[in-house]
């Protein structure tokens, strides 16, 4: 496996960083997971721009330009031969001393892994995703906006570890006002009565590309898909449930917190996007 690291692509075992990187010390950086498609790179523009600005509002400067930086994924795909996979893009504020202070830190580090992901078992896209509510909130956006993809996931790894504990797929996490704001990797939308609903970014959540896509998908498809914030209430009374993220795709959730979702099987709506996703990332609008 290559790995590009500040300029050259290395062998795995050589794709090191300092331990005085303030990505290590501070979890002072930001990043960005792609997939590839039959050798695309799956809305490139829309990651490299979001990179860019999660950079910006930490106020991180990326060393590169977007071409650039576009070229060098190309660059590490083709190194390592893959026509289908994942990409992890991610910036630290680099070396620095054992102080906060970011402009102690004189150039930021940039590497790009890639290689392969699966986030969930393949029998949840078909029989669906049992989740749970977790009990930990997600970071209000007045703290650390959830909008910049940060570093700093301790937040969703700890609502992993409760959906761990459970033994379910996924946990999804309330905002600090107790509404619906996302799971620990993945945007969470709701069915109901025929309306495809996910939270608004006020809500504190991440803009998924996934999520974007997947509500142009919707319109396409002449189902109404809308940002409206939604409570605990209205996902227990929910018709169909589902997450979408750049590693779990589209995948259906049948059980929240051991009741189910609807029926308790994968809605039509939610088929009809999983199918629709798909054909989306193999046509030639993916890249
Ligand atoms: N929310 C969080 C917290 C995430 O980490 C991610 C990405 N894994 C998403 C939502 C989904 O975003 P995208 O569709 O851009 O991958």
């Amino acid at each position: 496996m290559k790995v590009w690291l500040d300029g050259r692509l290395v062998e795995k075992q050589d794709a090191k960083l300092t331990v005085f990187d303030h990505g290590t010390l501070y979890g002072d950086g930001v990043f960005e997971g792609i997939r590839i498609y039959s050798g695309k790179i799956f809305q490139i523009q829309a990651h490299i721009d979001r990179f860019f600005e999660s950079a910006g509002a930490i106020r991180l400067k990326i060393p590169y330009d977007k071409r650039q930086v576009r070229q060098f994924l190309y660059e590490t795909v083709k190194a390592n031969d893959k026509s289908d996979g994942y990409i992890r893009l991610v910036v630290t504020r680099g070396e620095g001393t054992l102080g906060l202070n970011p402009n102690k830190c004189p150039r930021p580090s940039l590497f790009i892994i890639v290689d392969d992901i699966e986030l969930y078992p393949r029998e949840m896209y078909e029989k669906g995703m049992p989740v749970i509510i977790a009990k930990t909130v997600r970071t209000s956006p007045r703290m650390l906006n959830p909008a910049i993809k940060c570093l700093n996931y301790l937040n969703n790894s700890l609502a992993k570890i409760e959906c761990v504990d459970a033994g379910v797929g996924e946990a999804i996490m309330l905002n600090e006002h107790g509404q619906i704001c996302e799971a620990t990797g993945d945007n969470v939308f709701i069915v109901k009565n025929g309306v495809v609903i996910t939270p608004p970014s006020e809500a504190g959540v991440l803009r998924g590309v996934t999520r974007g896509v997947v509500m142009k998908l919707a319109g396409r498809l002449g189902i109404k898909a809308i940002e409206m914030p939604v409570g605990p209430e209205e996902l227990a009374a929910a018709d169909e449930c589902f997450l979408t993220g750049t590693a779990a795709e589209v995948v259906p959730v049948t059980k929240v917190d051991g009741r189910p979702v609807g029926h308790g099987h994968v809605g039509a709506i939610t088929k009809k996007l999983i199918k629709a996703f798909h054909e989306f990332t193999r046509s030639h609008e993916a890249e």
